[in-house]
C-alpha cells in the first residue's frame, strides 16, 4: 500500500515535470524566425492631443500656428517699442508669442503635463495602422521596411510622452514590451530606438535590464545627449556666418547641379565680408532679447518638460539648472537629476552590463558631414543637421565641420588594432563606447533610413544577424559608408584628398 502511493506520487511528480517544459514551449515559441521589432519614436513624429476623445479634442504638439495673429502680434510689439523708445517692450512681446504658442504644451512646477495631453500611441501591431506607413517622418520609413521583412504582426511603433521623466517613461515601454512578447508568442523582442527613443532605451535598460531585448540598433540616439541644448540651457546663444554657411551647405537638395552651385557659393558666403554686418546684427539682437527669452520663455516651455532635461551633457548640467531651475520644487529636480546623474552617468556601464550579462546585441548609427544646429559656440561640430555626430556615436572624436584631421593622425585607442579613423580623415571612432558596432553614414540626415534605402536594408541586416554585429561582418556594411546625394545608396568612404 505505502510502496504503491509513492509510485503513485512518483508517477504524477515526473507527469507534472514532464509537461511543464512541453506547455512553457507551446505558449512562447512562435516559430517564424524572426524576432518581432518596436521601433522607437524621436521627437515629433507624432501630434500630441489636448483633451483626446472629448468635443474639445485638438493638437497641441506641433503647434497650430496662426500666422496673422503672431504677425499682428510682433508688429504691435514693435509698435509699442518705438512709442516708448524700449527695446524690453519688443522682447516682452516676442516672448509673449513664443508662450502663447507653447502654453497648452508646457509642464507643470512638478515638471507633469500642465493640461490632459495625450500623445498619439499605437497599442497592437503595425497590422492595425495602415495610414502611418506612407508617412515621411524617418521612423515610419523604418516601419516600413520592417514591415515588408518580418511581417506587419511582428512590426511595432512604440511612441510616449517624451516631455516627461524618461525614468518613469521606463514602465511604459516595459508594459508595452510584454505586451507585444504576449500578443507574438516570443521571448525577446528587437528594438530600433530613434533619437530621443535612445533615452527612453538607456532609462529603460537601467531599471529592467536587457533580458526582454535581443538587439537595440539605436539611429542617432540622443542616449548622450545634444550639445546645442546644453549651451541654450545655459543661456548662450550664439550664431555664427561660417557655421551658418556649413550648415546650409549640407541641406542637399537632390540635384547635384544645384547642390554644387550651394556648396560653392556656401562656401564663399561663409567666408566672405558680404553678410558680415547681418549677422552682427542678429547677435547683437539676440544679446539683447536673451535675459527675457531665458527667464519667460524657457522656464515655461522646454525647460518645464524633465524629459528635455535628459538632453543636457554633463558639463552642462549643473550651470544650466543653476540658470534655470532656481525656483523648481524637489520633486523636479529629482526628476532631471536622476537621469543625469543614475542613467547618463552610468551609460558605459549600463550597456556593457545588458550586452555581457543578458546577452542583448548594442548598434549605434551615427551621422556626419550634415553639420549641427548653428544656433551656438558648438555650431560648427559635424552632425545629421540636428545633433551633433560626437553624441549620436557615444564618443567620437571629430574634426570640425569644412575640415579634417591633420595628417599623420594617431587614432585615441588601440582597440585590439583595428583601424577606427575614416578613410576621410573626420572621424575617429575608437573613442566610442562601442568601437567595434559603432557605424557612421556619410551625408545622411537624422534618424535617416529612407524606404528602400542602403541603411535599411542594413538595419535589416543588424537585427538578423546571429549574435552581436560588429563592423567586421559584412564588406558591404565596413564602419563608415557614404550616402549618394538621394541618402539611398551606400559606398565605403573615400580617402579624402
Ligand atoms: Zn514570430
Ligand atoms: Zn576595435
Amino acid at each position: 500500500m505505502y510502496k504503491k502511493a509513492v509510485s503513485l506520487i512518483l508517477a504524477f511528480s515526473l507527469s507534472v515535470l514532464c509537461s511543464v517544459p512541453a506547455f512553457a514551449a507551446d505558449r512562447t515559441e512562435c516559430g517564424c524566425g524572426h524576432t518581432p521589432v518596436i521601433v522607437i519614436s524621436g521627437v515629433g513624429s507624432c501630434p500630441f492631443y489636448i483633451d483626446k476623445g472629448t468635443q474639445n479634442e485638438h493638437i497641441c504638439f506641433p503647434p497650430q500656428l496662426n500666422a496673422g495673429k503672431i504677425i499682428c502680434s510682433v508688429f504691435a510689439g514693435i509698435f509699442k517699442a518705438v512709442v516708448k523708445r524700449d527695446f524690453n517692450v519688443f522682447a516682452d512681446a516676442l516672448a509673449d508669442v513664443a508662450l502663447g504658442v507653447f502654453e497648452e504644451f508646457r509642464c507643470d512646477e512638478n515638471g507633469n503635463s500642465k493640461y490632459n495631453v495625450s500623445p498619439e500611441t499605437f497599442p497592437g501591431s503595425t497590422e492595425n495602422y495602415d495610414e502611418y506607413l506612407t508617412s515621411d517622418k524617418p521612423e515610419f520609413n523604418i516601419v516600413h521596411a520592417l514591415v515588408d521583412e518580418i511581417g506587419a504582426d511582428h512590426t511595432y511603433f512604440y511612441n510616449y510622452d517624451w516631455r516627461l521623466d524618461p525614468c518613469a517613461n521606463a514602465d511604459n515601454l516595459d508594459a508595452f514590451i510584454s505586451g507585444v512578447l504576449d500578443e507574438t508568442n516570443h521571448e525577446k523582442v528587437s528594438v530600433v530606438p530613434c533619437s530621443m527613443g535612445g533615452v527612453q532605451t538607456l532609462a529603460y535598460f537601467a531599471e529592467y535590464g536587457g533580458k526582454k531585448i535581443e538587439k537595440a540598433v539605436f539611429m542617432s540616439p540622443a542616449d548622450s545627449g545634444l550639445m546645442f541644448v546644453g549651451n541654450l540651457f545655459n543661456g548662450e546663444l550664439q550664431i555664427n556666418k561660417y557655421d551658418v554657411f556649413q550648415y546650409l551647405k549640407t541641406l542637399k537638395t537632390g540635384n547635384a547641379l544645384a547642390d554644387a552651385f550651394i556648396g560653392r557659393a556656401c562656401g564663399a558666403l561663409g567666408t566672405g565680408m558680404l553678410f558680415n554686418g547681418l549677422f552682427r546684427f542678429v547677435n547683437g539682437f539676440g544679446e539683447r532679447l536673451n535675459p527675457t527669452a531665458i527667464d519667460k520663455v524657457l522656464k515655461n516651455t522646454f525647460a518645464s518638460m524633465p524629459g528635455m532635461w535628459s538632453f543636457v551633457r554633463p558639463e552642462k548640467y549643473e550651470g544650466a539648472k543653476a540658470l534655470l531651475l532656481g525656483g523648481a520644487t524637489d520633486e523636479f529636480i529629482q526628476k532631471a537629476d536622476r537621469y543625469q546623474y543614475e542613467v547618463r552617468r552610468n551609460r558605459d556601464e549600463i550597456l556593457n552590463r545588458v550586452m555581457s550579462e543578458d546577452g542583448t546585441a548594442v548598434v549605434y548609427c551615427s551621422h556626419y558631414d550634415k553639420g549641427s544646429l548653428p544656433v551656438t559656440s558648438t555650431g560648427s561640430s559635424h552632425g545629421d543637421c540636428l545633433i551633433e555626430t560626437t553624441c549620436t556615436s557615444g564618443g567620437a572624436f571629430c574634426a570640425k565641420a569644412g575640415t579634417t584631421l591633420p595628417v599623420g593622425y594617431v587614432q585615441k585607442n588601440y582597440c585590439s588594432g583595428h583601424n577606427h579613423l575614416s578613410a576621410d580623415r573626420i572621424i575617429d571612432a575608437s573613442c566610442c563606447t562601442l568601437p567595434d558596432s559603432t557605424w557612421f553614414f556619410k551625408g545622411i540626415s537624422h534618424v535617416g533610413g529612407l524606404y528602400g534605402s542602403d541603411q535599411c536594408r542594413f538595419i535589416i541586416w543588424a537585427l538578423g544577424f546571429d549574435g552581436q554585429p560588429t563592423v567586421f561582418d559584412n564588406d558591404d556594411f565596413p564602419q563608415f559608408l557614404q550616402a549618394d546625394h538621394t541618402m539611398m545608396k551606400l559606398t565605403p568612404v573615400a580617402a579624402s584628398n
